[in-house]
């Protein structure tokens, strides 16, 4: 039986596509390598929104290249953006690539590796599927059903023309999918353990139902053009999936932030207290140059809309230095929009030109030593904010959904089954280490806990006494109960 291997690059679409090909080449009758090196099918899972994840894929191959020359009838394939925007030219250019796969033809990647088994010469496919648009679903013997957290997909492309973006070429105009079949996936997903569903899309806040089955979300205006069915989905998501414990979402235009949204945020405790809202810039030249389509106000005004509708909430942002023509003064209005806003996470990048974008046309004139110094500076701008946000939090109680066993101290680490044994996620998002959790047995339980210190990115908590004492009768009792069962304190309505 063949064995595969996939090595993914960049953002939380991609993991999702790898998901659905070990799906796809499961089915089909191979199984999973123990690493790249026992595999036979190797594939790449690459992103081309930075140029670096182009040249880590350039690397790999370069590599792989020795690796085939081992066994000739081993198969190199290039999934993801950068399959997508070059095609063939990745045949012609690297000789150890077999087959070219685009992230909407990997359903077709078993007849495509068959093929070529039979003697069949390297390939690229590379359609778009813009007549009948297909959405892989995780299938019962994939590893993220039982996961406590999942992604989702509820559309995928971009109608945005964003000028520093290759997104729309990659992954073509926008395409939906029903809100029936998200909600089947999704209450599929929550039977069977999952408690947190992530929904993806490149903007994930402009989705409308292609068969027309929602209703129109109350705070929806019909004269607004930003106006989508998102918080309609998410309404429609929160009634016919109650045992869902956290609804997010990734990654929302700023544009589609409407009053609809933020309603849905101030009525729905299934969704929890963090948003994160690409701005990219601070600066409105630059926001104009990047041919973003809002104003540094509007910016400011659609999420002071949501902060207040919802008390507490925090975001995060995506942001690019460096961008053309951008001078000290725009960057210094990034910096004081990052301060204004007050985000407790930020994501930040230097610009760097990608093929097929229309920022092609401008210079790339901001020299790099000054992006890389801009970068520093907004990061120390950021950490700033985040260390003041965390060590306001210790001392309180917090609702932490359990994600998996802390990487540091984990079982067999330093600390032992003393130290610190899990790990998960506030409602905020911040990252939660549990000290001394001997109690807990379990992916997927919200427990309560009490933050006792603030390190640079993430918590440490310990589990609260009534957490403790809920747990212990289920210890007692011995089996480990299935995925779906809980008996730790839930914090019923989410929200940390
Ligand atoms: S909204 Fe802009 S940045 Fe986001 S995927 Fe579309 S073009 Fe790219």
């Amino acid at each position: 039986m063949p064995r595969y291997s996939i090595t993914t690059f960049g953002c939380q679409m991609n993991v999702h596509d790898s998901e659905r090909m070990h799906d796809v080449l499961r089915r089909a009758g191979y199984t999973e390598a123990g690493g790249p090196e026992e595999a036979d099918v190797l594939v790449l899972n690459t992103c081309s929104v930075r140029e670096k994840a182009e040249q880590k894929l350039r690397s790999e191959v370069g590599r792989l290249a020795r690796w085939k020359r081992e066994r000739t009838d081993r198969v190199v394939v290039v999934a993801g953006c950068v399959a997508q925007q070059e095609g063939e030219r990745l045949l012609k250019q690297m000789r150890a690539i077999d087959v070219v796969v685009g992230p909407d033809n990997i359903p077709e990647l078993p007849g495509l590796l068959g093929d070529l088994a039979l003697g069949g010469l390297p390939v690229a496919r590379t359609v778009f599927d813009l007549d009948a648009p297909r959405f892989l679903v995780a299938s019962p013997s994939s590893s993220s059903r039982a996961a406590p957290t999942a992604f989702v997909t509820i559309m995928k492309g971009c109608d945005e023309r964003c000028s520093f973006c290759i997104v729309p070429h990659t992954r073509g105009p926008e395409r939906y999918r029903s809100s029936d079949e998200i909600v089947a996936e999704i209450a599929g997903l929550v039977a069977a353990g999952t408690r947190e569903v992530t929904l993806l899309g490149q903007t994930v806040n402009s989705y409308r139902d292609p068969l027309g089955a929602l209703p129109r979300a109350p705070g929806a205006s019909a004269d607004d053009p930003d106006e989508s069915e998102f918080a309609a989905l998410l309404r429609r998501v929160a009634a016919d999936v109650p045992g869902l414990a956290r609804l997010r979402y990734t990654s929302p235009h700023p544009r589609h932030l409407t009053p609809s949204l933020v309603l849905a945020h101030a009525e729905l405790a299934v969704l929890p207290r963090h948003v994160h809202m690409p701005v990219q810039s601070g600066s409105d030249r630059v926001l104009r140059r990047m041919i973003r389509r809002y104003t540094r106000a509007e910016y400011v005004a659609r999420t002071r809309a949501l902060v207040e509708a919802v008390p507490g909430l925090t975001l995060s942002t995506d942001i690019i230095v460096g961008f053309s023509g951008e001078t000290e003064d725009d960057f210094a209005a990034t910096l004081s929009l990052v301060r204004e806003v007050g985000f407790k996470g930020l994501f930040g990048f230097k610009y760097s030109r990608r093929p097929h974008t229309p920022a092609l046309k401008l210079p790339d004139d901001v020299p790099e030593g000054v992006k890389g110094e801009r970068l520093s500076r907004l990061f120390e701008a950021s950490e700033a904010l985040l260390a003041a946000h965390l060590s306001g939090l210790v001392g309180t109680t917090q609702a932490v959904l359990v994600e998996g066993r802390d990487k540091e101290r984990g079982a067999g680490g330093a600390r032992g089954q003393g130290g610190a044994l899990w790990s998960g996620r506030t409602g905020r998002h911040e990252i939660a280490h549990i000290e001394g959790a001997a109690e807990l047995d379990r992916l997927g339980d919200v427990v309560e806990v009490s933050i006792a210190r603030a390190n640079k990115h993430s918590l440490q908590a310990e589990l609260t006494e009534a957490a403790r004492a809920a747990a212990r009768p289920r210890q007692r009792g011995g089996a480990e109960p299935g995925p779906a069962r809980r008996s730790l304190p839930v914090v019923a309505a989410e929200g940390g």
